[in-house]
């Protein structure tokens, strides 16, 4: 499995032609390349046909070209469809996409498991099995948007799967700019929404990026008691850190930064966290996305009424903050936030977990 040989997969295309380089091939062909793999989806030498017979025996034997591959595609009846990937190490990981209209979205994960141990996420209860590489990042994408049709589309990307994308910050950022490239599906930060916890360094070298994605940030209560309850990274990063790096965020005009609010019955839907939350963002450019909360076994909380969570919404929305509700898509596929689990993680066996994801 620990090939020596380089992964064409996750290899940006200065890299590739780096590579390419060395081994005495011409640059140019790093170009027709990268179109193949990243642009048309294509992880067949065979099919690579404007390139000559030796180079790609020499691909073939000098590089290894990973893809995930597909081992289930479970369709909801509300469209949405979750994908699980077999990785070259046999690991899997799960991605969900979201047909809409005007607008179609891809849900990748940028972990297999999760260290962050949120206490009403499944995939938090799996641990952190290990990171993904820029390519296992990048081809969740190019699989996916070969499978539902929509290579040479646009769609959106959601880094909202299993994992923690600012806890394996390089390898995803090197997996946008594969995705990126004007050579590979090209596409636009504008796009791109990278969800995180909240971990300040991560977010401060986020804030230095060329390639920036929009922002979303997991908030889920309003006081670090509760926070720290609910999200235990908040020990490290509490709410008034988190809510300082957001406030010297760089935003392009028009762009605001998402808060992202689970609602647990009884636990942070009162309407005193709700006049909380409205002070706590005085002075961002903030929206605010309520997720009422998708039940699972073993997850010691539960969804409010609409009611509370209209209430909860009415509060926001009275004092000038943009909300919404998010609509759970996939419920009964488990595709829905927080809902995707793969056996083999640390923590629980493979057995634990099938009990845990049966109601
Ligand atoms: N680690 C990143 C990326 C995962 S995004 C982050 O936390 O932002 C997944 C989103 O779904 C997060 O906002 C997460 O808090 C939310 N989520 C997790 N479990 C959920 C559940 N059971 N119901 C609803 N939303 C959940």
């Amino acid at each position: 499995m620990n090939s020596p040989r380089p992964d064409l997969a996750e290899l940006e295309l200065s890299e590739l032609e780096a590579a390419l380089d060395v081994r005495g091939v011409e640059r140019f062909h790093a170009r027709q390349l990268y179109r193949w793999i990243h642009r048309r989806s294509v992880n067949d030498y065979g099919r690579m046909t404007d390139l000559s017979r030796d180079l790609r025996a020499r691909l073939e034997s000098e590089f290894h070209l990973s893809t995930p591959r597909v081992v289930s595609d479970e369709r909801s009846v509300d469209g949405t469809r979750k994908f699980v990937f077999e990785l070259a190490d046999e690991r899997r990981i799960e991605s969900v996409f979201i047909p809409d209209t005007p607008s179609q979205t891809f849900c990748i994960s940028t972990q297999v498991g999760c260290a962050m141990a949120c206490g009403f996420c499944l995939t938090g209860k799996m641990g952190l099995v290990r990171n993904l590489t820029a390519g296992e990042i990048a081809g969740q994408v190019r699989v996916l948007a070969a499978a539902t049709g929509l290579l040479g589309f646009p769609f959106n990307i959601v880094l909202m799967g299993m994992g923690e994308p600012l806890h394996n910050y390089d390898q995803t950022m090197k997996a946008l700019r594969i995705l990126h490239s004007e050579h590979g599906l090209a596409v636009s930060p504008r796009r791109v929404t990278l969800s995180t916890v909240g971990i300040v360094p991560g977010l401060d070298r986020l804030a230095r990026e060329p390639l920036m994605p929009n922002l979303a940030i997991s908030l889920h209560a309003t006081t670090d008691e509760q926070r720290t309850a609910l999200v235990p990274p908040n020990r490290k990063y509490p709410l008034a850190d988190i809510l300082e790096a957001c406030r010297r965020f760089p935003l392009k005009n028009r762009s605001r930064i998402t808060f992202e609010y689970v609602m647990l019955d009884g636990v942070n839907d009162t309407p005193e966290d709700a006049r909380r939350l409205v002070r706590l963002l005085s002075g961002i450019k903030a929206k605010v996305n309520l997720i009422p909360l998708n039940p699972a076994a073993g997850i010691p909380y539960h969804r409010p009424s609409d009611e509370r969570v209209d209430r909860f919404a009415q509060i926001l929305a009275e004092r000038h903050i943009t909300v919404s509700v998010r609509k759970s898509r996939g419920l009964d596929i488990r595709a829905a936030c927080g809902q995707l689990i793969v056996e083999g993680g640390t923590k629980k066996s493979a057995a634990q977990q099938m009990a845990l994801l049966i109601r």
